[in-house]
């Protein structure tokens, strides 16, 4: 077994991976092809922080790093709605206090795991672009950003963590029978923000990700420890409204003032930041194998980016790297045992959240509005309460559960929505649900859950 490997792609996925292998006494090479972030300002507009829960904190646990990572987090306890018409309205996520999503500066994530690679002796490669991969010859050349040089180096062991776009995975697409799919989204998104009050404080209560739903689009926002917002608007690129139809700053101003008018006077710059940042797309990367042999594996977005409405790709990628981990200990450093044990167990998840993510997007920008939702998920925490051995709300299992893996809560949140759906047929209340039948379809439905609880 070679105890040297290649990590392409320095993001959050591949930079943590490198520390699992490196304390495993490994070498490990990390390249990737942008700057130090470390040491260069970064461009705006491009999703400057990300919701963290329970399954990506265990990972950086394990790593050691949670005591620095907690420095970095703010709370979120809940959704908070703010309707076109009316109060705002604070949904919980949870009923217990543990029960919260934080948010964290995606670049002072990052920083804080480089500096930890470093320090267990990842050699780090920053600015060197992953150019071309040559299966036959076994060799992967990186071009140096700066001076233009080319570096060639052994492919085999490598991992592939370079994002949404991977050039291994299209390696890995051009040989026969390989599958892979890119189902781009028919909505993207643009990142703006709202700066702090005149005294240096949140303008909106911090402890909140806050959603303007309209049905079609939504704007969201999420809490910066600086006093800040990442604002961020989904909305389809074509049709009316969309991407294309806002034109102009006139546009802009008017859609902001109609449909988000208490967040349209506090953006900064609106009409500025509109059109000077870029517009991202969205999309669900589904492939298959994620390896070949104990040559190539593929981990994070590039084995499988999702759309990020359950706030789960960063997540997703940390139990990645756990994963990876656990299973080359199991298989004693054997490369070609790690890798296929790893995509076993892993691939059958990643394609339950990316279809949970594009569920929740109808969750975000609609259906918290809706009456029949809000009933459901009166009653999904009034069963947990009753029933907690065996019903936790679907969201809760995603978010909370580190110990239910996704494909489980995907599989066990459809057996409880036929349960709420029967519950609540005719009725508008909570207080009119039939709980002894309640307790009865679940006994029959739903197996205990797993009895440890999230680590
Ligand atoms: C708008 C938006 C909001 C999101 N919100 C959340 C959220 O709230 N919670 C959450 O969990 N997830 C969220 N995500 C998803 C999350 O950003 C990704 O799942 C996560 O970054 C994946 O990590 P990764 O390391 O696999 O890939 P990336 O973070 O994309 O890192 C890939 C790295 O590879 C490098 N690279 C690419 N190509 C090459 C090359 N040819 N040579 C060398 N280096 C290369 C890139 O520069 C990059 O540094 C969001 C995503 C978006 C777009």
């Amino acid at each position: 077994m070679t105890r040297r490997i290649t990590i392409v792609g320095a993001g959050l996925g591949g930079t943590l991976a490198a520390i699992f292998l490196a304390r495993r006494g490994l070498e490990v090479t990390l390249y990737e092809r942008r700057p130090d972030l470390r040491q260069v300002v970064q461009p705006a507009g491009r999703s400057i922080n990300l919701a963290l829960a329970n399954r990506g904190l265990k990972p950086l646990r394990r790593a050691g790093l949670e005591p620095e990572v907690r420095k970095l987090l703010t709370v979120m306890r809940g959704r908070m709605i703010h309707p076109l018409d009316g109060p705002l309205d604070l949904q919980p996520y949870g009923q217990r206090s543990h029960e919260v999503i934080y948010s964290v500066s995606r670049p002072g994530l990052n920083a804080l795991l480089l500096d930890a690679a470093e320090a267990a002796g990842v050699r780090l490669r920053f600015g060197m672009r992953l150019a071309e991969v040559d299966l036959d010859a076994d060799r992967l050349e990186f071009a140096d950003e700066c001076g233009g040089a080319r570096e060639s180096v052994p492919l085999s062991p490598c991992i592939g963590a370079d994002g949404a776009g991977s050039l291994l995975r299209k390696a890995l697409q051009e040989l026969p029978a390989y599958a892979a799919t890119e189902d781009l989204l028919s909505h993207g998104y643009k990142e703006l923000s709202i700066l702090p009050n005149g005294i240096g404080r949140h303008r909106m209560e911090s402890n909140a990700l806050h959603i303007w739903p309209r049905g079609g689009y939504m704007l969201i926002a999420l809490p910066n420890h600086d006093g800040t917002f990442t604002v961020t608007l989904f909305l389809p690129h074509e049709g009316d409204p969309s991407f294309a139809s806002l034109g102009t700053p006139a546009a802009v101003r008017n859609f902001f003032a109609a449909e988000f008018p208490d967040a349209a006077h506090m953006i900064h710059d609106l009409e500025g930041s509109f059109f000077a940042n870029p517009t991202g797309i969205l999309g669900t990367v589904r492939c298959h194998p994620w390896h070949l042999d104990g040559r190539l594996l593929l981990l994070g977005d590039a084995a499988h980016a999702i759309v990020p409405f359950h706030g789960q790709g960063m997540n997703c990628a940390f139990e990645d790297c756990l994963e990876l981990d656990r299973c080359f200990e199991a298989a004693d450093g054997d490369w070609g045992q790690a890798f296929a044990a790893f995509s076993g167990r892993r691939k059958p998840n990643a394609d339950a959240i990316a279809d949970m993510a594009l569920e929740n997007y109808v969750e975000m920008r609609d259906s918290v509005r809706d009456p029949g939702f809000l009933l459901r998920q009166r009653v999904a925490f009034e069963l947990e309460k009753r029933f907690p051995e065996r019903f936790a709300p679907r969201y809760a299992l995603v978010m909370f559960r580190d110990d239910v893996p996704y494909a489980e809560a995907q599989r066990r949140g459809r057996i409880q929505e036929e349960i709420l759906q029967s519950l609540t047929a005719g009725i508008d209340d909570a207080g009119a649900v039939d709980y002894d039948r309640a307790g009865r379809m679940i006994a029959m439905l739903l197996e205990p859950l797993p009895g440890n609880g999230p680590d």
